[in-house]
């Protein structure tokens, strides 16, 4: 039998005419549109065509795809017409994980969304005078609240003002405020800081797209305080701590401390930014994660202004938050990268809603934080719960002690005891077993360790709890 030569195999596909006037998928037309199934049925005939051509398509092979042509253009245009920012169920226990959204929005903040986007608001508008009124104002009043009457003690010394402003992201703020306070002027950083965090935020880039000179001192394992203070001179603008976040550096070293480097900077009247990263605004020593510090605990050593996300331990939206002197703030405000980095009206609702659970200390309502108070026994209780819904073929999971982490470059050392589901095939690798669980709606993301599956509950929703069951199901079948 003489095979069929690839010239043979293209001319027993229709044209795209053809195609979008076959029944089924002509009866598409009605409810997506001409034009949309047009591209769909032209996406799936070059498809085949690839398929040919790569020599991956016998007669036979032919064949069979046109039997299923009307049902490949269907699941074409489903897909051109679906989303694809999708929801995925974080089974890693890395509680702030970037690739995965950071962290997850309370559900105040969703309702201050809809309510607020939906409609028309009063973003940049005075209610009371009819005026143009600022943005700032609307997350400005519950930053003062949590830093300035905080920092004051209760009222009984003076409240030093604190303004906050809200940009993008952390990366805008640090940019943001290295151009205003150190623009042609030079920034005296440690070598030990001069990091890069995930995604190609690195410090000395940052300080080169913000025009300020970047001036390192002290080796990468230890900078004393003279170190900075040999470094002063006229053209100095600014001196920088840039927080660890991501790694740790250990052995024979040396920072010198925040005490000092306030000490300098009111000494030589410099001004002091700390980049936090992380930035909590509440103390986490209560769940066993510590030297991570806080935004108050900077603002109360004297540090003149601090920079965070939004997204990291604060539990809110994307954002960058600059706190500090209300002076120095003022001035960041009035430069036109302001104007260029600023937030939406979105931003500033879920950002509005985040601090006022924190003011009414409901801090449970806010998902990245109630993860990490979850106990280890409340986690067990709930993997015991699936891995108890019966045998599965092809799967054994047990239940094991395991560390849940932070994330987000968050407190890189600080674990969280977990317990976790463990699951390992018969005939079926770890990585199948991953894989297949990212192939089930909604797709379940694990960590693998060592030859198995890793499920930590601590970042799935216990409403997502049946769901995980549901996929090992799934998997096993
Ligand atoms: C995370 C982090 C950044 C970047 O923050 P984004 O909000 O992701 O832009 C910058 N500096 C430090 C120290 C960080 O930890």
């Amino acid at each position: 039998m003489k095979t069929a030569s690839k010239s043979d195999l293209y001319r027993k596909l229709p044209s795209v005419d053809e195609l979008v006037r076959a029944p089924e998928v002509a009866a598409l037309v009605s409810q997506e549109g001409q034009v949309a199934v047009n591209d769909a049925a032209r996406a799936v005939l070059a498809r085949l065509r690839e398929e040919i051509a790569a020599g991956r398509l016998d007669a036979h092979g032919v064949d069979i795809a046109l039997s299923g042509l009307g049902a490949a253009v269907e699941r074409q245009l489903r897909q051109a017409l679906g989303y694809s920012l999708l929801t995925v169920i974080n089974a890693t226990g890395v509680i702030l994980h970037t690739n995965l959204g950071r962290a997850p929005l309370s559900s105040s903040a969703l309702e201050h969304i809809r309510e607020s986007a939906a409609t028309y608001s009063n973003l940049e508008f005075d209610i009371t005078t009819g005026e143009r009124g600022k943005r700032d104002v609307h997350v400005d009043r519950l930053f003062r609240k949590l830093l300035s009457e905080e920092l004051a003690g209760g009222g009984v010394r003076a409240t030093p003002v604190i303004s906050t402003i809200v940009v993008n992201n952390n990366a805008a703020a640090v940019l943001l405020a290295l151009n205003t306070l150190a623009d042609g002027g030079e920034v005296i950083v440690s070598r030990g800081e001069l990091v890069e965090i995930g995604g190609s935020f690195r410090i000395p880039d940052v300080m080169s797209k913000s025009n300020a000179i970047l001036r390192e001192v002290g080796t990468t394992n230890r900078t004393r305080i003279a170190d900075y203070e040999r470094a002063i001179n006229d053209r100095t603008r600014l001196l920088l701590r840039v927080h660890r976040s991501n790694f740790e550096i250990t052995g024979f070293t040396e920072q010198a401390s925040i005490e000092e480097l306030v000490g300098l900077a009111r000494k030589r009247n410099v001004p002091l930014l700390e980049d936090l990263g992380s930035g909590a605004l509440l103390d986490l020593g209560s769940v066993g994660v510590s030297g991570e510090p806080g935004v108050l605990d900077s603002l109360r050593s004297g540090v003149d202004v601090v920079t965070y996300s939004g997204d990291k331990l604060l539990g809110g939206p994307q954002a960058g938050l600059l706190s500090g002197r209300a002076d120095l703030v003022a001035r960041m405000r009035a430069n036109s990268l302001f104007r260029a980095l600023r937030v939406d009206k979105l931003t500033y609702a879920a950002l509005e809603a985040t601090l006022l659970a924190y003011v009414k200390r409901d801090h449970d309502s806010i998902p990245a934080l109630r993860m990490m108070r979850l106990s280890k026994e409340e986690i067990g209780k709930r993997a015991d719960a699936i891995a108890a819904r019966g045998q599965l073929p092809r799967l054994a999971i047990e239940v094991i002690d395991g560390e849940s982490v932070i994330g987000g470059g968050s407190a890189p050392s600080a674990v969280l005891p977990t317990r976790l589901l463990a699951v390992t095939g018969d005939g079926l690798s770890a990585n199948e077993i991953a894989v297949r669980l990212r192939a089930c709606d909604p797709p379940v993301v694990a960590r693998v360790e060592d030859g198995r599956v890793l499920l930590d509950l601590r970042t799935v929703f216990p409403e997502q709890d049946d769901a995980v069951a549901q996929a090992l199901v799934q998997v096993a079948g």
